[in-house]
């Protein structure tokens, strides 16, 4: 029994959507079900009593909660969503008006309409739901008014239907108030959790992805790459003697230059290529559909580029190199193994005297198994 109430509370709801989408399902889950139980309750007693009209009325509202809720759940696109959540808030609107003109029992109909502005502004936001009450309004308004002595409307007096009216245009500001600042509240949440994201796959000083934002981003084209049937390569670089640079130009310098060479990096590469911080003064390159030979020829020329440039801290120019190891990412030779081979010709490259790239498919078991 609570198993089925909880899966049907839960329908629909789905582990890849937004967290709002999956709360706004469950509330319509709940809604169409208390709106179909009231709603047949209340028929049912209307049918006892010989108040046919009203029982068919409700038994359809009834029906019609009921449908859209399986609308929801059958079909689960974002259209099909509105079309359900659209449905919902119609037929509350069109009972709740039939129960303001015909009084429902012993003339408790219009008591029902305090349901509509909560109801609305939550299902259909703040704009729309506003749009939609101002329109609902002014259909109330005119059957309230609009046929005064007519026996088209139940009978109210006018203290009452302008109590009524005033008392609902209460409920829907209070009710519009709370949904803005619902909204509101929750745009600051996601930006922040968004910031937050950010913040934490990137680094501060440079801008780029860091190591946690590139092991993620490796493992992605990882995946990609077996799936597609693709090559992958990565490159690990790591500036020579950057220990000196701080010395002679300050900490706050070699940040500057850290700053400039990923500029330089990240400008001389291609679109699809990503360029993280991996640590201190190493870079990560990750060379999407590209293999060994191919991110040796682009890191060739970056480092050409980084050579024939000098950059310019304070108004000085320096003259600043950077060793680059590189290997090849296969579904033999996975990540982390990829990630060792690099370090392993970088330092290779540091020990032939550094400003140079080398493959790690270039160097000789012998010196691999040594490291
Ligand atoms: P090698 O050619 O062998 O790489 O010589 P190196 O002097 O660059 O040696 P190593 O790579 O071991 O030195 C890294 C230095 O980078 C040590 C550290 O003080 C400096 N460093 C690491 N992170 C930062 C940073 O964020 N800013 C600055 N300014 N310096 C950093
Ligand atoms: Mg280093
Ligand atoms: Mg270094």
């Amino acid at each position: 029994m609570l198993g089925s109430i909880k899966q049907y509370v839960f329908s629909g709801v789905r582990g890849h959507y937004k967290d709002e989408t999956n709360r706004r399902i469950v509330v319509v889950n709940l809604f169409a079900a208390v709106g179909m139980s009231i709603t047949f309750l209340l028929g049912t007693r209307a049918f006892i009593d010989a108040e046919y009209p009203l029982a068919i009325t409700l038994y359809t509202a009834s029906v019609v909660f009921a449908f859209s809720q399986r609308i929801q759940v059958r079909f689960p696109s974002p259209k099909a969503r509105t079309l359900s959540v659209s449905l919902l808030i119609f037929c509350l609107m069109i009972l709740t008006l039939l129960l303001l003109i015909t009084g429902g029992k012993d003339n408790t109909g219009p008591l029902w309409i305090y349901l509509v502005p909560p109801v609305t502004m939550f299902f259909a936001g703040f704009v729309r739901g506003l749009i939609t009450l101002i329109a609902y309004t002014i259909v109330s308004a005119i059957v309230l008014f609009g046929f005064d002595e007519s026996t088209f409307v139940a009978s109210y007096t006018y203290a009452f239907k302008t109590r009524l009216l005033y008392s609902f245009l209460t409920v829907s500001f209070l009710s519009a108030f709370y949904e803005y600042s619902r909204q509101k509240s929750y745009d600051t949440a996601l930006y922040l959790s968004e910031q937050f994201e950010r913040q934490a796959k990137h680094d501060h000083l440079t801008q780029l992805l860091n190591r946690r934002g590139a092991q993620q981003c490796l493992e992605r084209e990882y995946a990609g790459m077996l799936r597609n049937n693709r090559k992958l390569s990565i490159a690990i670089a790591d500036i020579d003697r950057f220990k000196r640079i701080n010395d002679t130009l300050g900490h706050e310098q070699g940040d500057e230059v850290l700053r400039q060479i990923s500029n330089v990096f990240s400008s001389r590469l291609r679109a699809q290529d990503v360029l993280a911080r991996w640590g201190g003064e190493e870079f990560m390159f990750i060379f999407t559909d590209t293999d060994e030979a191919g991110a040796v020829k682009a890191l060739e020329y970056i480092k050409d580029k980084l050579n024939k440039a000098p950059l310019n801290i304070n108004g000085s120019d320096i003259h600043v190199t950077s060793s680059f190891g590189v290997s090849e990412v296969s579904a033999d030779v996975g990540i982390s193994c990829a990630i060792r081979l690099a370090d392993q010709a970088l330092y290779y490259a540091k020990d032939n005297g550094r400003d140079c790239v080398c493959a790690a498919s270039s160097l000789d078991t012998q010196s691999l198994a040594k490291n």
